[in-house]
């Protein structure tokens, strides 16, 4: 296959940990016999010290013609004295929604590797944790109507929380299409016994049920699943829920593997083509320094050869490289233990370039 990826390396330590995946991507591209190009975007700081914006149309420009987007991270006290429409953040905002990207899945996975590391107790963790947050982008409570005013000499503050079938449906449907990958089973999360739109939310789930009978299905209320995902996580797949309930579930799922570093995440909309990137930020404090966790930016690099490419292979060649990797002892400094042997942030991209 020939792809075009736009690459945005971003700020701190965003070039150090995507020229990792790039080494990775090559490795890929000559073991299995594609090609792949790299179009380079400036975005975030980056591009406010060049073009005065974080995301100039030409940037998005070259995202909307590439197969999809790798992104590291943006951002850095350097610009945080912005106002904050000029802020590095704002280029990530107009990108999500410059690509029309309405769907956010994170993987909570833990590595055995690294298991102490989860807050959980060894018992829950020797289960396993292996799932995926299919999140709402770009509806619900965020994106209703805001408003604060006086009402009877107090002040009244209103959030409306909009949701449309066809909002819900496409949503549903790159769930029970990410079970198909995974192991056919979907937990939908809501709250029907309170609000309306999750009512409407639990009935466009079913019907969609009823089109995937190979995919298992079950409903969960927001607050028995924040509960479920720290007492056993092992029995989530794919977890689907709306816009604020996935910000808040989603967190904690990362939380309960305890390596923010380790983390990739995709971004999806129509068509195949999504934005893929670690879910940790710019680490100022070790940027430059080659001490990055670059695997967090590789994964993300595996999700993309996976959901926008079909490329199944490749994707658990990287998922065994990896395991490889940390099997052999091999640790950055986020996740070094006793017995381990400390690396830098190239040498971990070596390593697994060696292991595929
Ligand atoms: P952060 O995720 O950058 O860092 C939190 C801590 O985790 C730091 O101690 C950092 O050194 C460590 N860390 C993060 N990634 C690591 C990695 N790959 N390897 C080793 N250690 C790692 O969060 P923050 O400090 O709150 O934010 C720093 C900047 O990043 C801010 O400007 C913030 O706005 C931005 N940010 C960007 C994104 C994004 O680009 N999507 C996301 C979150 C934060």
């Amino acid at each position: 296959m020939e792809k075009k990826i736009a690459v945005i390396r971003g700020d701190g330590i965003g070039p150090e940990i995507v020229a990792e995946a790039i080494k990775v991507l090559d490795a890929v591209a000559a073991r299995y016999g594609h090609t792949f190009t790299y179009d380079e975007v400036d975005m975030g700081g980056v591009a406010i010290d060049k073009w005065g914006e974080p995301l100039p149309a030409a940037m998005l420009d070259k995202c909307l013609a590439a197969d999809s987007v790798l992104l590291g991270a943006v951002g850095g006290p350097k610009w945080d004295g912005l106002p904050g429409a000029q802020r590095p953040e704002k280029g990530l905002l107009a990108l999500r929604a410059g690509m029309g990207l309405y769907s956010n899945l994170r993987p909570a996975k833990l590595w055995p590797q690294l298991a102490d590391a989860s807050p959980l107790k060894p018992s829950i963790v020797a289960k396993g944790i292996d799932f995926i947050v299919v999140r709402e982008l770009t509806g619900g409570v965020y994106f209703g109507q805001h408003k604060t005013e006086t009402v009877d000499g107090q002040q009244v503050a209103t959030d409306v929380m909009p949701y449309s079938e066809a909002e819900i449906e496409r949503i549903g449907r790159i769930a029970f299409e990410t079970a198909r990958k995974r192991r056919h089973k979907v937990t939908s999360v809501d709250k029907a016994n309170v609000l309306d739109t999750s009512r409407l939310w639990r009935s466009v789930m079913h019907r969609l049920a009823a089109e995937y009978p190979d995919v298992e299905y079950a409903d969960m209320l927001v607050d028995n699943t924040a509960m479920q995902i720290v007492k056993d996580p092992s029995q989530f797949d794919v977890v689907v829920t709306e816009n604020m309930f996935g910000d808040i579930l989603s967190d904690e799922a990362s939380m309960i593997t305890g390596s923010i570093g380790m983390i990739p995440s995709s971004s999806l909309g129509e068509g195949t083509r999504g934005l893929y990137e670690p879910i940790h930020g710019s680490a100022p404090d070790i940027a430059g320094q080659n001490k990055a966790n670059p695997i967090g930016t590789i994964l993300s690099a595996a999700m993309m050869l996976k959901y926008s490419f079909g490329m199944e292979e490749e994707y658990a060649a990287i998922e065994a490289a990896v395991h490889a990797v940390l099997d052999a002892g091999k640790r950055t400094g986020d996740s070094m233990a006793a017995g381990c042997t400390q690396v830098t942030c190239s040498e971990m991209g070596d390593a697994i370039v060696a292991a595929l």
